[in-house]
């Protein structure tokens, strides 16, 4: 008898709980994130932030520099030792409630059951290696591939992408990482790509796509989609002859300033501002 009571115990417990997990889903939910000790928040993100990022994730994807895959990050407005990004769901179909805060070793403060991009580790590594950086796009336009793996370099072929002149390295994760599946998946292919990176606007990543970054999310979203222009204006004129005229170091010089991208980017957000509602 009293074996059956022993039995049947444990059964009733495990139904009790059961139930239990059903009507405070939430709570049991929340468990987990206080087992693993996430970081904590920076508080409430800017709306208008949010709003923008939302945007930047639209129009990285109608320009065609994002499709189904990469992502676009900003410094949180209240520490700089947190960003925000979307958990992963494709650019495209980005909205405020799919949006992260992240620490800079890409800890999420508030996961839940989201999934975070793998890629998470291109964003904080950049931003712990540079101060100066509100924002980073990473992106797999076909258009830059070529460069990442031909040997030549990519080029400031017109004034629009003159950025491209403060030079934009190749990143060759096979110097880091031997074989590998190209994903920069863990902090140390992070901080070895921001190594590549040092203090320029983009670097190129053989084989796989690219990284740009900016003081803001106009101006990483601006050179990202300048970024895809210019390498098939170069592409192009490489095709139609050998004798490319590029822009010179002191234009790119003179040039300085015109990628904050502002009045595009109020025309970018227009066209995309429909879509978002
Ligand atoms: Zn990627």
């Amino acid at each position: 008898m009293a074996d059956n009571k022993s039995i049947a115990r444990p059964g009733t417990r495990r139904d009790f709980l059961a139930a239990f997990a059903a009507l405070t889903g939430s709570m049991l939910v929340g468990l987990p994130t206080r087992l693993r000790a996430e970081p904590a928040s920076a508080g409430p993100a800017d709306p208008h932030l949010i709003e923008d990022l939302v945007a930047a994730n639209r129009i990285l994807a109608a320009e065609s520099v994002v499709d189904g895959y990469g992502h676009v990050s900003v410094r949180h407005d209240k520490d700089p030792n947190r960003y925000l990004i979307a958990r992963s769901v494709a650019p495209e179909l980005v909205t405020a409630a799919d949006i992260l805060e992240l620490d800079l070793d890409s800890n999420a403060v508030d996961l839940r059951e989201r999934k975070m991009y793998l890629e998470r580790f291109i964003h904080g590594e950049i931003y712990k290696a540079r101060p100066d950086v509100k924002s980073v796009v990473h992106h797999h336009s076909a258009a830059v591939i070529p460069f990442g793996v031909s040997g030549v370099p990519l080029r400031p072929i017109y004034h629009m992408a003159a950025f491209i002149g403060l030079g934009v390295p190749v990143f060759e994760i096979r110097d880091v990482a031997g074989m590998t599946d190209l994903l920069v998946k863990t902090p140390e292919l992070g901080k070895a790509l921001a190594r590549t990176l040092g203090d320029k606007p983009a670097a190129l990543m053989r084989g796989h796509g690219a990284v740009v970054v900016g003081e803001s999310l106009a101006m990483a979203v601006g050179r990202s989609i300048y970024l895809q222009m210019d390498a098939r204006l170069q592409a192009q004129a490489m095709a139609l002859g050998d004798h490319v005229t590029y822009l010179e170091p002191g234009e790119v010089e003179k040039l300085r300033g015109l990628d904050s991208y502002d009045r595009a980017w109020e025309l970018w957000k227009r066209k995309v501002a429909g879509a978002m509602k």
